[in-house]
This record gives structure tokens, sequence and C-alpha cells, in this order.
């Protein structure tokens, strides 16, 4: 018989994986319970099944019941611009003019603490909100902006990794670092923050374009000297851009050798975007085993172009590839969405996307494409209860389309109802997001709100 102290049970319909839609049958890849138990000890999983079998062994655990609703592991957000949440949305432009227009301005902001602390706490409400639990976050280029995300994201126990912006030309004067300060600063965060309770650091230069090559040698001596560390940036997002980066760098043959360069393309660098990559650009990027952030909402909404994940998944091996919503460029907080409009983008190019693919991009894919798929991604034992609850009956047109379903409780029924959700999805569909077995704090209940 098994103590029940410390241990709570969570009842109801569960979705993850087991395996890489993208190589095997979806079956194979998936497990389902129409009515499963999942047990939790100290914030990990401790067990994981059906009910009916489960149950047994724990008589006296104190259960958690959603009957109709689908329980997934918390989705994660692989490119994400924190100080962007407040100019999501802004009209009308291509990346380098939307970027001096509206980004640059609304980051000068973040220089003072104050100002980043309640952009912090609004921001990862509205992640929690949405059902993502982990995100790799680009801040700006204060430190004091890295501070305030690191310090909101600890209070509420989350596994969150970002960093400080790195930008030293061509931006605005008050936005720019030196190459020698940005080292300093990264490195001064990554010592404070990186391998904190559940953080890491990210370094991060914003793209070729606004860093100088000492920048760039500074930013792959961090990564060298910090082996557990992330490297994000852009990589290939705009016609235009790629155009001046090669401008900027008339050495280099391609926008991702400006990288490589510099050593910071490797297996724990994410590259969002990837649109115009060459094939020799995918190639390399697959035997250098790195990431890409494919950003479907951002690269619609900024008329960038199509994102071949086709291609991306073609290769051996394929290339690691989560979602991510690029907030303030990407039009929604929301992952289900975001799996909706990658849909879209894959159709456009006349290939096949299922809804299991994304909730996989979106789940184990993304947790195996940051190296953290020992801790989260799945209902896994042993990994951190970090998970989502659906309303499958959130709106009176979602109840009518999945009613069904809800009948069947077939993973096939459930399957075509998940692929409605991300169509029709949004916040409202997130009934409940538990961060390591408990519910997730928002600014209200820290106080901050
Ligand atoms: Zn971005």
């Amino acid at each position: 018989m098994i103590s029940c102290s410390d241990l709570h049970g969570f009842r109801g319909l569960f979705l993850d994986f087991i395996g890489d839609p993208f190589d095997d049958f979806e079956a194979n890849c998936t497990r389902f319970f129409a009515d499963g138990l999942l047990v939790v000890e100290s914030g990990k999983i401790k067990d994981f099944g059906e009910y009916r079998i489960l149950k047994k062994q724990y008589p006296e655990l104190e259960i958690t019941a959603y009957p109709n609703q689908l329980m997934i592991p918390g989705l994660i957000d692989l490119h994400v611009h924190y100080p962007q949440t407040e100019m999501v949305a802004a009209y009308g432009e291509q990346l380098l003019e939307w970027l001096n227009k509206y980004t640059f301005p609304t980051e000068a902001r973040f220089k003072h603490q104050a100002h980043a602390q309640i952009m912090a706490d609004f921001f990862l409400d509205e992640l929690l909100r949405h059902g993502t639990t982990t995100a790799l976050v680009l801040t700006t280029v204060f430190p004091e902006s890295v501070d305030a995300f690191f310090e909101a994201a600890d209070r509420r126990h989350l596994r969150m990794i970002a960093g400080k912006v790195m930008m030293d030309r061509n931006a605005p004067k008050e936005l720019l670092d030196t190459a020698s300060t940005s080292y300093e600063q990264s490195h001064q965060l990554i010592q404070k923050w990186h391998d904190y309770h559940r953080l890491a650091y990210a370094v991060t230069p914003r793209f070729a374009i606004t860093s100088t090559p000492e920048q760039l040698v500074l930013a792959g001596r961090l990564l060298q000297e910090y082996p557990g560390i992330y490297l994000q940036t852009h990589l290939s997002e705009n016609l235009k851009e790629i155009q001046l980066t090669l401008e900027l760098f008339p050495n280099n043959s391609d926008y991702l050798s400006i990288y490589e360069q510099f050593g910071l393309v490797q297996s724990r660098s994410v590259f969002a975007h990837g649109i115009h990559l060459s094939d020799g650009e995918f190639n390399r990027l697959s035997a250098a085993q790195s990431t890409i952030a494919f950003c479907p909402t951002s690269n619609l909404f900024l008329g960038s172009g199509l994102f071949k994940l086709h291609t991306s998944q073609s290769l051996n091996p394929s290339i690691a590839v989560g979602l991510g919503t690029d907030i303030g460029a990407g039009t929604s907080f929301s992952i289900l969405q975001t799996i909706g409009e990658a849909y879209k983008v894959t159709h456009l190019q006349g290939q096949a996307f299922s809804g299991l693919q994304g909730l996989f991009l979106a789940t184990l894919g993304g947790a195996r494409a940051l190296q953290l798929d020992d801790k989260i991604g799945n209902f896994q034992i042993g990994k951190e209860a970090d998970f989502v609850v659906l309303d499958l009956q959130a709106t009176p047109l979602l109840s009518l389309r999945t009613r069904q379903a809800l009948e069947e409780k077939t993973l096939e029924a459930i399957a075509d109802s998940l692929f409605a959700l991300t169509m029709l999805g949004d916040d409202r569909m997130v009934q409940a997001t538990y961060i390591m077995g408990k519910p997730a704090l928002f600014a209200t209940d820290l106080g901050s709100g």
C-alpha cells in the first residue's frame, strides 16, 4: 500500500506522445487514455495509466476529476519576445520597417525595471492562460529586463529559458550595447540565472544585422565557456533582411555561414524562422543538430513567407522543429492557434500536417529540441508535472463539433476534435494549467497583478 501523504491524482482523458509522428504511424507514437489517472508526488509524475488498473494501487488517493476534459503535457513556445506583448498586431510593415517603427521604441521602455516587471507579469499570465508552460524567450538589450523576467518566472516555479538581447549596431542609440558590455552583462546574467531552480540561459544576439563581428565572436565565446547554455537568434526570415545581412558580411556566401563562422550553430541553438534557407543551409543545420522555431502566425503577418517544414523533416537526421508564437510579430499567444496556422502554411505547399503532428511539435518535439525531454514533454514517470486541461466544450460551436467524439472517446475521434481545436481554439479552451502538479500562479495570486 502506498502512502498518500503528498500524492494527488488527476482523472480524465489524457493524450501524449512517446514517439515522433513524423517518423512513424501516429498510433505508434501516441498514448491515449479515455479514462486515465495521473499520480503526482512532490511536483513530479509518480504514476500514469488507466484509471481502472492504477487506482487499485492508490486506494486513498485524493483525485481531481476532469471527466470530459482532455489533459495534455504543458505546451512549449520555442520563440517569443516578452517585451513585444504591448505592440502585438501593429499594422502593415515587413520585418525591417516593422522593427524600426514599432519594436525598437517599445523595447526602449524596458530599461526601467518597474516597467519590465509589469510586462513580465502580464506576459507570463498570458502564456499560462493559453497553456504554455515552457518558453524560449527574448528580452531586450537591458539586463534589468532579463532580471525582471527571470524573477517573475521563478515566482511561478516555471521552466523557462531566456537571455539578454545582444545588439551593438543598426538600431537606435539608446538600444545599443557594445561587444564588451554585452559579453560582460550576459556573463553576469548566466552566473545569476542559468540552472537556478527551473531556469536556463540563452545567449541572444538579435540577428546578424544588429551585431558586429566582434560581438558575435564574444557570443561564441560564451557558448564555449558555458556548455549547458542555449543560443537563440533569427535566421533567414525575410528577403530584404537576407540581402542586407550579406551586404554587412560580404565574405559570407549565405546567412547561416555567418553564424557558423562564430561557432553559434550547434545542438543547443534555436534559429527562428529559416524561411528562405537553401538546401545547403538545411543540410548543415541537420548535420549540426540545431533547431528551427517555426512561427507561422508571424510569418504570415509580416508577409515573410512559408516555412518548408517538409524539407526540414525529409533530411537525415531530420531537423528538430518546434513551434513559436513570435509575439509581437506573431498574432496569438495560443499554441493551439499556432498549430492551426502551421497547418495552413504546410497545406499551401501541398503538404500534410495533422493536429497530432502539431501537438507533438508543441510538446515532446519541443522538449527534445531543447534537450529537456528528460524533464518535460510527456507524462512519463519521473518528469515534472506541467500539464494543461483543455475544455472540448468551451464554446457552443466547439461543443457541437466535439459532442460525438466525447461519446466515442477513441484516439481517432479525439484527434479529430484536437484538430478542430487548433482551428477554433484560443485561451477559452484552456480550463486549467498546472505547474509541478499545482494550479499555475497568476500575477493576482502573487500580489503583483
Ligand atoms: Zn522573433
